[in-house]
């Protein structure tokens, strides 16, 4: 049976967002990304997108209350969903377990110099949130949104210093805890994010057989 709880692991540029889609798509379940409803918490000026935004723009992670009771409401009645950016820290997969069981959790590999050249090529379309790499999966005309046909925008933690940032501290600090958790549940799965796209959509779909 395909697994249908499926948290995806792995630093920003990984590929993983990209990823979710795809996968949430195939297994007809919802893609849940923390980064995404946190932005968008932001853009509508919320109690939390006001607290959480000091963080963001830090290249820091919000505090773990905010981000648990966001992701327990989305998560509490879906048959199923692939989760993205969440979660970032052993205490976050505790949280998660309280509130469903994981049945995959997907650890998406690459090295540190890909994942700036990635990043620092990444567009985003500011109306419907689509993502592009203007290297590796470029829209069709130059820096505009293939569905909304706006100009794309640079998320603004993708600078060097700030991507830089995100990866001392969100996850090489925090990555490990997280892969024994799942390892001593038996549902951890490496994956090779250095490939081109479809390459990894498949070693992702064999991953979850
Ligand atoms: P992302 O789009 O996943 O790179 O997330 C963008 C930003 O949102 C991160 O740099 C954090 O500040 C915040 N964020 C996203 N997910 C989490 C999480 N699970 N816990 C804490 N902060 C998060």
């Amino acid at each position: 049976m395909t697994a249908r709880r499926i948290v995806l692991l792995g630093p920003p540029g990984s590929g993983k967002g990209t990823q979710a889609v795809r996968l949430a798509a195939w297994l007809g379940v919802p893609h849940i990304s923390t980064g995404d409803l946190l932005r968008s918490e932001v853009q509508n000026r919320t109690e939390l997108g006001l607290q959480a935004q000091r963080f963001m723009d830090r290249g820091e992670l919000v505090p773990d209350a905010l981000v648990a009771e966001m992701i327990r409401k989305h998560i509490e009645r879906a048959p199923g969903f692939v989760l993205d950016g969440f979660p970032r820290n052993l205490r976050q997969a505790e949280i998660l377990e309280t509130v469903t069981v994981v049945e995959r959790a997907l650890h998406f590999q690459i090295g540190r110099n890909e994942i700036v050249r990635r990043l620092s090529a990444r567009r985003v379309c500011p109306q419907c949130g689509h993502v592009y790499n203007l290297i590796s999966n470029p829209p069709q005309r130059d820096s505009v949104c293939d569905e909304c046909h706006i100009a794309l925008v640079q998320r603004s933690d993708d600078t060097p210093e700030v991507i830089q940032r995100r990866i001392e501290v969100q996850y090489a600090r925090e990555i490990e805890p997280i892969l024994d958790f799942y390892r001593k549940r038996n549902v951890l799965r490496e994956i090779d994010a250095s490939g081109d796209i479809d390459s990894v959509y498949r070693a992702a779909q064999r991953a979850l057989e």
